[in-house]
């Protein structure tokens, strides 16, 4: 997706974007994360002074891993997107340490790795399949969702249980 400067500039008004970005390619090697549709954008792009922002929404329909049960699940992620640039000359080498704008001196700007970026960063990084997901048994492994198992979890305070261990090697 590539941002003609200059013309957004002469425009003189904001420009809006619209369109897809494959995002197979990303998540190739990936099995907690496989995307199920391209992510869509719709952003507008303005500049203000020797600033060009572009804000918008982004959103992608993407299969999930729950993080405790290890079931597939699929979502559809919709998160706001903002990010700022600074049209630089090629001689300036001065950039300021405070400023989040990202410098640019190139005609065009490749918005596509800024927008794909923008979605990645905020995916769930532990997704979970439901608030309330039992997860899976520690001992026997059984996805807890699905049925209960004859385990006992009861959780043994390992202080006790080192205790215990304790007294029983005293007695012997
Ligand atoms: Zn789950
Ligand atoms: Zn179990």
């Amino acid at each position: 997706m590539l941002l003609k400067v200059q013309e957004l500039v002469a425009a003189g008004q904001p420009l809006d974007l619209q369109g897809t970005l494959d995002m197979s390619d990303l998540f190739q090697n990936n099995s907690e994360y496989s995307p199920l549709s391209p992510m869509k954008f719709d952003v507008t792009a303005q500049a203000v002074g020797d600033r060009i922002l572009v804000s918008g929404q982004l959103s992608c329909d993407i299969r999930l891993q729950c993080s405790r049960c290890l079931e597939k699940f699929d979502e559809t992620i919709s998160v706001p997107f903002e990010e700022q640039f600074r049209i630089i000359e090629d001689s300036e080498t001065e950039v300021s340490e405070n400023d989040d704008a990202v410098p640019v001196s190139e005609e065009r700007i490749d918005l596509s790795p800024y927008l794909l970026e923008g979605l990645v960063v905020q995916l769930p990084y532990a997704p979970l399949c439901s608030e309330d997901c039992k997860g899976l048994c520690l001992d026997c492994g059984k996805n807890l969702n699905e049925q209960s198992c004859g385990c006992n979890t009861e959780k043994i305070d390992p202080r006790m249980a080192a205790l215990q261990d304790w007294f029983k090697s005293q007695k012997e």
